[in-house]
Protein backbone atom coordinates (compact mmCIF):
# COMPACT_ATOMS: atom_id res chain seq x y z
CA UNK A 1 0.00 0.00 0.00
CA UNK A 2 2.79 2.40 0.38
CA UNK A 3 6.19 3.16 -1.28
CA UNK A 4 8.80 4.86 1.11
CA UNK A 5 11.52 6.67 -0.79
CA UNK A 6 14.64 7.78 1.02
CA UNK A 7 16.22 11.62 0.67
CA UNK A 8 15.84 12.40 -2.94
CA UNK A 9 17.86 15.45 -2.69
CA UNK A 10 16.96 16.86 -5.66
CA UNK A 11 17.88 13.96 -8.03
CA UNK A 12 14.94 14.20 -10.04
CA UNK A 13 16.12 11.84 -12.72
CA UNK A 14 16.95 8.63 -10.34
CA UNK A 15 13.48 9.68 -8.83
CA UNK A 16 11.71 9.52 -12.01
CA UNK A 17 13.02 6.45 -12.63
CA UNK A 18 12.32 5.18 -9.46
CA UNK A 19 8.38 5.91 -9.69
CA UNK A 20 8.32 4.01 -13.27
CA UNK A 21 10.04 0.87 -11.69
CA UNK A 22 8.00 1.20 -8.45
CA UNK A 23 5.07 1.03 -11.61
CA UNK A 24 3.70 4.47 -11.21
CA UNK A 25 2.84 6.06 -13.99
CA UNK A 26 2.97 9.26 -15.54
CA UNK A 27 -0.58 11.13 -16.75
CA UNK A 28 1.48 13.39 -19.70
CA UNK A 29 -2.13 15.23 -20.33
CA UNK A 30 -1.91 16.55 -16.41
CA UNK A 31 0.82 18.78 -14.35
CA UNK A 32 4.00 17.62 -14.71
CA UNK A 33 4.65 15.25 -12.15
CA UNK A 34 1.42 14.13 -11.76
CA UNK A 35 2.23 10.38 -10.91
CA UNK A 36 0.15 7.57 -10.23
CA UNK A 37 0.30 3.99 -8.70
CA UNK A 38 -2.48 2.04 -11.11
CA UNK A 39 -3.31 -0.11 -7.77
CA UNK A 40 -3.62 3.12 -5.80
CA UNK A 41 -0.33 2.69 -3.46
CA UNK A 42 1.00 6.14 -2.33
CA UNK A 43 4.83 7.16 -2.38
CA UNK A 44 5.72 8.29 1.54
CA UNK A 45 8.87 10.76 1.38
CA UNK A 46 11.00 10.73 4.56
CA UNK A 47 12.16 14.16 3.77
CA UNK A 48 15.03 15.75 2.84
CA UNK A 49 13.48 16.13 -1.17
CA UNK A 50 15.86 19.65 -1.96
CA UNK A 51 19.40 20.31 -1.98
CA UNK A 52 23.09 18.98 -3.03
CA UNK A 53 21.26 17.29 -6.44
CA UNK A 54 20.78 18.79 -9.43
CA UNK A 55 17.24 20.14 -9.73
CA UNK A 56 15.76 20.30 -6.01
CA UNK A 57 12.83 22.87 -7.63
CA UNK A 58 11.90 20.02 -10.03
CA UNK A 59 11.71 17.16 -7.00
CA UNK A 60 9.38 19.73 -5.10
CA UNK A 61 7.14 20.35 -8.00
CA UNK A 62 7.18 16.70 -8.32
CA UNK A 63 6.63 15.76 -4.61
CA UNK A 64 4.24 18.95 -4.51
CA UNK A 65 1.22 17.73 -7.85
CA UNK A 66 1.77 14.01 -6.34
CA UNK A 67 0.66 14.97 -3.07
CA UNK A 68 -2.12 17.54 -4.12
CA UNK A 69 -3.65 14.31 -6.28
CA UNK A 70 -3.40 12.32 -3.19
CA UNK A 71 -0.87 10.08 -4.49
CA UNK A 72 1.90 10.81 -1.66
CA UNK A 73 2.61 11.96 1.51
CA UNK A 74 5.65 13.52 3.14
CA UNK A 75 7.03 14.33 6.25
CA UNK A 76 9.41 17.49 6.57
CA UNK A 77 13.20 16.83 6.80
CA UNK A 78 16.02 19.04 8.13
CA UNK A 79 16.70 20.07 4.57
CA UNK A 80 12.66 21.18 3.93
CA UNK A 81 12.57 22.59 7.06
CA UNK A 82 15.45 25.41 6.41
CA UNK A 83 14.31 26.08 3.22
CA UNK A 84 11.04 26.52 4.40
CA UNK A 85 12.21 28.79 7.16
CA UNK A 86 13.92 30.58 4.16
CA UNK A 87 10.48 31.15 2.44
CA UNK A 88 9.08 32.54 5.21
CA UNK A 89 11.78 35.17 5.20
CA UNK A 90 14.14 33.93 8.32
CA UNK A 91 17.54 35.19 8.21
CA UNK A 92 19.73 31.37 7.50
CA UNK A 93 22.99 30.19 6.44
CA UNK A 94 22.10 29.02 3.12
CA UNK A 95 24.96 25.75 3.50
CA UNK A 96 24.92 22.46 2.13
CA UNK A 97 23.37 23.07 -0.84
CA UNK A 98 20.68 25.32 -0.02
CA UNK A 99 22.13 28.24 -2.05
CA UNK A 100 21.66 26.27 -5.48
CA UNK A 101 17.90 25.12 -4.25
CA UNK A 102 17.62 29.24 -3.64
CA UNK A 103 18.99 29.55 -7.05
CA UNK A 104 16.61 27.62 -8.66
CA UNK A 105 13.21 28.89 -7.03
CA UNK A 106 14.36 32.28 -7.76
CA UNK A 107 13.42 31.44 -11.63
CA UNK A 108 10.37 30.19 -11.24
CA UNK A 109 7.41 32.64 -10.11
CA UNK A 110 6.46 34.01 -6.49
CA UNK A 111 3.22 32.10 -7.10
CA UNK A 112 5.33 28.36 -6.99
CA UNK A 113 7.30 29.97 -4.19
CA UNK A 114 4.49 30.66 -1.98
CA UNK A 115 2.99 27.55 -3.10
CA UNK A 116 6.44 25.10 -1.70
CA UNK A 117 6.65 27.25 1.50
CA UNK A 118 2.69 26.40 2.24
CA UNK A 119 3.07 22.65 1.29
CA UNK A 120 6.44 22.68 3.45
CA UNK A 121 4.62 24.24 6.21
CA UNK A 122 1.85 21.69 5.95
CA UNK A 123 4.33 18.63 6.13
CA UNK A 124 4.22 16.91 9.87
CA UNK A 125 7.36 15.68 11.77
CA UNK A 126 5.67 11.96 11.92
CA UNK A 127 3.47 9.93 10.07
CA UNK A 128 1.94 6.69 11.92
CA UNK A 129 0.58 4.45 9.41
CA UNK A 130 -1.45 1.24 8.78
CA UNK A 131 -3.46 1.04 12.04
CA UNK A 132 -0.47 2.34 14.01
CA UNK A 133 2.19 -0.26 12.95
CA UNK A 134 4.50 1.97 11.37
CA UNK A 135 6.12 5.31 11.83
CA UNK A 136 7.78 7.29 9.52
CA UNK A 137 9.87 10.53 10.36
CA UNK A 138 13.20 12.12 8.50
CA UNK A 139 15.99 11.01 11.00
CA UNK A 140 13.67 7.83 12.92
CA UNK A 141 11.70 8.46 16.45
CA UNK A 142 12.56 6.23 19.06
CA UNK A 143 9.68 4.74 21.37
CA UNK A 144 8.96 7.09 23.65
CA UNK A 145 8.57 10.29 20.73
CA UNK A 146 6.48 8.35 18.30
CA UNK A 147 3.12 10.05 18.52
CA UNK A 148 4.37 12.92 20.71
CA UNK A 149 4.24 16.78 19.41
CA UNK A 150 6.99 18.40 21.58
CA UNK A 151 10.00 20.16 20.67
CA UNK A 152 12.34 17.05 21.62
CA UNK A 153 10.79 14.49 19.09
CA UNK A 154 10.88 17.76 16.93
CA UNK A 155 14.37 18.40 17.03
CA UNK A 156 15.08 14.24 16.41
CA UNK A 157 12.54 13.96 13.59
CA UNK A 158 14.69 16.47 11.63
CA UNK A 159 18.27 15.69 13.19
CA UNK A 160 18.34 12.88 15.27
CA UNK A 161 19.83 12.05 18.54
CA UNK A 162 21.91 14.45 18.38
CA UNK A 163 21.97 15.73 22.17
CA UNK A 164 25.14 17.26 23.36
CA UNK A 165 26.39 19.14 20.67
CA UNK A 166 29.64 17.34 19.49
CA UNK A 167 31.24 17.82 16.09
CA UNK A 168 33.11 15.13 13.92
CA UNK A 169 36.52 16.24 12.34
CA UNK A 170 34.19 17.46 9.39
CA UNK A 171 32.05 19.62 11.29
CA UNK A 172 29.08 17.88 11.29
CA UNK A 173 27.26 16.68 14.77
CA UNK A 174 28.07 13.89 16.60
CA UNK A 175 24.50 11.10 16.51
CA UNK A 176 24.09 8.43 18.55
CA UNK A 177 22.26 5.48 16.86
CA UNK A 178 19.79 5.15 18.85
CA UNK A 179 18.23 2.05 16.86
CA UNK A 180 21.25 -0.16 18.32
CA UNK A 181 18.62 0.14 21.92
CA UNK A 182 15.64 -0.03 19.78
CA UNK A 183 12.87 -2.41 21.21
CA UNK A 184 9.80 -0.94 20.15
CA UNK A 185 7.05 -3.19 18.00
CA UNK A 186 6.09 -0.41 15.79
CA UNK A 187 8.47 -0.71 12.42
CA UNK A 188 10.07 2.76 12.04
CA UNK A 189 11.60 4.10 8.50
CA UNK A 190 13.47 6.91 8.20
CA UNK A 191 16.48 8.79 5.70
CA UNK A 192 18.80 11.62 7.02
CA UNK A 193 21.47 9.40 7.70
CA UNK A 194 23.12 8.45 4.36
CA UNK A 195 24.49 4.71 4.54
CA UNK A 196 26.46 2.69 1.71
CA UNK A 197 23.62 -0.11 2.23
CA UNK A 198 20.22 0.70 3.45
CA UNK A 199 20.08 -1.26 7.03
CA UNK A 200 17.27 -2.76 8.77
CA UNK A 201 18.10 -3.35 12.66
CA UNK A 202 15.49 -3.44 15.76
CA UNK A 203 12.71 -2.68 13.39
CA UNK A 204 14.38 0.09 12.38
CA UNK A 205 14.76 0.74 8.52
CA UNK A 206 17.22 3.49 7.08
CA UNK A 207 16.36 3.93 3.33
CA UNK A 208 19.24 7.01 2.96
CA UNK A 209 21.83 5.63 0.67
CA UNK A 210 23.13 8.68 -0.66
CA UNK A 211 22.12 9.64 -3.73
CA UNK A 212 23.43 12.82 -4.62
CA UNK A 213 26.81 11.14 -3.37
CA UNK A 214 26.68 9.04 -5.94
CA UNK A 215 25.08 6.67 -4.00
CA UNK A 216 21.53 4.76 -4.37
CA UNK A 217 18.16 5.78 -4.19
CA UNK A 218 16.23 3.85 -1.96
CA UNK A 219 12.86 2.65 -1.79
CA UNK A 220 10.65 0.14 0.47
CA UNK A 221 7.98 -1.25 -0.42
CA UNK A 222 5.06 -1.76 2.55
CA UNK A 223 3.95 -4.28 3.99
CA UNK A 224 6.08 -5.98 1.71
CA UNK A 225 9.45 -5.16 2.80
CA UNK A 226 10.89 -4.70 -0.37
CA UNK A 227 13.61 -3.10 -1.62
CA UNK A 228 13.91 -1.29 -4.50
CA UNK A 229 16.96 0.68 -5.66
CA UNK A 230 18.36 3.15 -8.51
CA UNK A 231 22.08 3.61 -8.62
CA UNK A 232 22.58 7.54 -9.27
CA UNK A 233 23.66 8.73 -12.66
CA UNK A 234 26.69 10.41 -11.30
CA UNK A 235 28.44 11.44 -7.98
CA UNK A 236 26.96 15.35 -7.77
CA UNK A 237 28.95 16.09 -4.73
CA UNK A 238 32.56 16.35 -4.33
CA UNK A 239 32.42 15.00 -0.68
CA UNK A 240 30.96 11.63 0.34
CA UNK A 241 30.14 11.81 3.60
CA UNK A 242 28.61 8.31 4.05
CA UNK A 243 27.17 8.18 7.96
CA UNK A 244 26.16 11.95 7.70
CA UNK A 245 23.47 14.07 6.28
MN1 LIG B 1 19.34 14.15 3.95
Amino acid sequence: MYDLIGDVHGCIDELEEMLKALGYVADLNAEQGDFRHPSGRKIVFVGDLNDRGPDSSAVIKLAMTMHKKGNALCVIGNHDDKLMRYLKGSKITPGHGLAETIAQLEKTTPAFRDEVKNFLSSLPIELILDDGKLSVSHAGLPEHLQGVKNGKAKSHALFGDVEGGKKDENGYPVRRDWAQDYKGSRIVVHGHTPMKEHRTLNNVWCIDTGCPFGGKLTALRYPEMQIVQVQAKKNYQPFHPFGQS
